[in-house]
C-alpha cells in the first residue's frame, strides 16, 4: 500500500486526500490549525449557523455540485433577488455584464451607474483585442474597449467581489478568459439566453461550510486516513523515492506528498524540492479581507425599510472611497439564511482589497464601526444589529496578476520534475470552490498515474 502525505485541509487537500485513500492509499493529512476547510467555515451570529467565509459555488462547473451530490449533500440556489452597485449615491440595479464589461448599454445607461461622459465614452467602442499567447489585465482591455469609468464603477466592484484584487492587474486570461472571446468578436451584444436560463450559482443548504464538514466525516470512516490538527507542516526533504515532512511532533515519511497549501507557505516547503518553483510561488501575492456578519430584528419597522428592498446585497466601486467593498443581503440571498434567522436578517458585510491590509489592521469594533456608518449611507439603516461577528482572512485571496498561466505552467513544470510531489489549491487554475476542487482531483491523479 503506498503511502500519501497531503498538507493542507482546506477543500483542496480534503479532496486530494479523498482521492489518494480511494485509490487505496494510506494518507496522512496534516492541517496547520485546529480545524478543517480553510477558507469554507461556519460561523454563528445570534445563534444563527452561517458561512463566515465563502458563501456560494459556481453551479455551471461540475466540480462542486458533482462532489456535494457525492457527498449526500443537498444544493440550494440563491433566490431572484439581485445586487445592486452603490455608487454615485445611489443603489443602482447591476446591468448584464461579463465581470463588469457591459452587455447592454441602454441597460448602463438606465442604472445611472456612470456620469453621462462616462456613457458616451462606453458607447464610442473601440476595438481592443489580446494577441495569442498573450495576456493583459482586465482592466486595461476594458478601459480601451469601454472607457475607464467602466472599469472603475463596473469592474472594480465585480472583480473585487471574487479576487479583492485591482481591475488592472489581474490577467484577463486567467481570471476571465470569456472576455478575450467578446473581445476577438469585436461584439458584446450577447443576446439574453431564450427560457428558464440555468442557475449560475449553488450552495450547500445551511452552508457552504458543510462541504469540508462532510469531507472530513467521509475522510475519518476511512480505514487508513488520518487528519492531524495543530500540524503545520515546517519543511519537506526527500527521503530515496520518498518524502520526510516536518512538523511539531517530529518527522513523517511517506511515498506521495500533495501540498494543498497556499502559494506562500507552499514557496518554503518547496524550496529545497523544486526551487524554480518555489521562486515562482513567492511572486503570487495575496489579498486580505474581513467580513462583519450581523443580525437584524426581522420585526423592526427600520429595519424592514431598509433592507427588504428586493436586493441580494450592493457592490461598491473603490473609486467611491467607501470602507465596505461589499454588502451580502445572505437573508434576501439565500431562502435556508431567512428560514434559519427565524425573526432575524442576517446579512454581512467585506472590507479590504489587495494594497488595503493597513485599513484592516484595526480593532474588529472599528470595523463594524465603518459597516455600520456605510450601511447607514447606503441603506438609510440605523437601526443597532442584535449581535455582531468579524471574521478576519489574512492572505485570504490569491491575485492572478497578468502572466499568471505562465507562472503556474512553470510551478506545475518544475514540480513535475520530483517525482511523487504534486501541489493544488486556489494559487493555480481559478480561486473559486469548484476549479479549486478540479485542481486537487488533478494533483492527486498526477500521483497516481
Ligand atoms: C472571504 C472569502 C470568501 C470567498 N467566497 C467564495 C465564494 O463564495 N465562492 C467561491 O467559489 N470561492 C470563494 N472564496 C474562495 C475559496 O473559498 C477559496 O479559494 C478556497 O476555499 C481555497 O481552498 P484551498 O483548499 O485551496 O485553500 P485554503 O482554504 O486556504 O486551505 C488551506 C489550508 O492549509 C492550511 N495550511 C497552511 N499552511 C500550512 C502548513 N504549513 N501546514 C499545514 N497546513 C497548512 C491552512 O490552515 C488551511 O486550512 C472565498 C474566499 C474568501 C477568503
Amino acid at each position: 500500500m503506498r503511502s500519501a502525505i497531503v498538507v493542507g485541509a482546506g477543500v483542496a487537500g480534503l479532496v486530494a486526500a479523498r482521492d489518494l485513500a480511494e485509490a487505496g492509499a494510506s494518507v496522512l493529512v496534516l492541517e496547520g490549525s485546529d480545524r478543517a476547510g480553510g477558507k469554507l467555515r461556519g460561523g454563528s451570529v445570534a445563534g444563527v449557523s452561517v458561512d463566515v467565509g465563502a458563501e456560494a459555488m459556481l453551479h455551471r462547473r461540475p466540480e462542486g455540485i458533482a462532489l456535494a451530490a457525492d457527498l449526500g449533500l443537498p444544493l440550494v440556489h440563491p433566490t431572484s433577488a439581485t445586487s445592486r452597485v452603490w455608487t454615485r449615491d445611489a443603489l443602482r440595479p447591476l446591468p448584464r455584464t461579463v465581470m463588469g464589461a457591459p452587455l447592454d448599454l441602454d441597460q448602463l445607461e438606465e442604472s445611472g451607474i456612470l456620469s453621462s461622459e462616462g456613457m458616451a465614452r462606453a458607447r464610442h467602442q473601440f476595438v481592443s483585442t489580446v494577441p495569442e499567447g498573450s495576456d493583459e489585465s482586465v482592466g486595461f482591455l476594458v478601459g480601451n474597449r469601454f472607457g475607464d469609468e467602466v472599469v472603475d464603477r463596473l469592474v472594480e466592484p465585480l472583480l473585487g467581489g471574487v479576487y479583492a484584487g485591482q481591475a488592472r492587474h489581474i490577467s484577463v486570461r486567467s481570471a476571465v478568459p470569456q472576455l478575450v472571446d467578446l473581445l476577438a468578436r469585436n461584439d458584446f451584444s450577447l443576446p439574453v439566453p431564450a427560457g428558464e436560463a440555468p442557475p449560475v450559482f449553488a450552495a450547500v443548504d445551511g452552508g457552504m461550510w458543510r462541504l469540508p464538514a462532510a469531507l472530513e466525516a467521509d475522510l475519518a470512516g476511512r480505514p487508513g486516513v488520518e487528519i492531524r490538527y495543530d500540524a503545520p507542516a515546517s519543511a519537506v526533504r526527500r527521503t530515496g523515492s520518498g518524502f520526510g515532512v516536518t512538523t511539531p511532533a517530529g518527522e513523517e515519511i511517506a511515498d506521495l506528498l500533495v501540498l494543498a497549501t497556499p502559494a506562500a507557505p507552499t514557496a518554503r516547503l518547496v524550496a529545497e524540492l523544486a526551487p524554480a518553483a518555489a521562486d515562482d510561488l513567492v511572486r503570487i501575492g495575496y489579498a486580505s479581507v474581513a467580513l462583519a456578519t450581523l443580525a437584524y430584528r426581522a420585526d423592526d419597522p427600520a429595519v424592514v425599510e431598509a433592507l427588504e428592498i428586493g436586493a441580494s446585497g450592493f457592490l461598491v466601486p473603490p473609486v467611491d472611497g467607501r470602507r465596505v467593498k461589499a454588502s451580502t443581503f445572505s437573508f434576501a440571498k439565500w431562502d435556508w439564511v431567512r428560514a434559519a434567522g427565524d425573526g432575524l436578517l442576517v446579512l454581512r458585510t467585506s472590507l479590504g482589497r489587495f494594497g488595503e491590509e493597513a485599513t484592516l489592521q484595526v480593532p474588529d469594533e472599528e470595523l463594524v464601526r465603518a459597516s455600520l456608518a456605510d450601511l447607514a449611507d447606503a441603506t438609510g439603516l440605523r437601526a443597532e444589529p442584535v449581535d455582531v461577528v468579524v471574521q478576519r482572512w489574512g492572505g485570504g485571496l490569491p491575485q492572478y496578476w497578468v502572466g499568471h498561466a505562465d507562472r503556474v505552467a512553470r510551478i506545475r513544470a518544475a514540480v513535475a520534475t520530483v517525482p511523487g510531489l504534486a501541489v493544488c489549491g486556489a494559487s493555480y487554475d481559478g480561486v473559486g470552490i469548484p476549479a479549486t476542487i478540479a485542481s486537487a482531483h488533478t494533483a492527486a491523479a498526477s500521483l497516481l498515474t
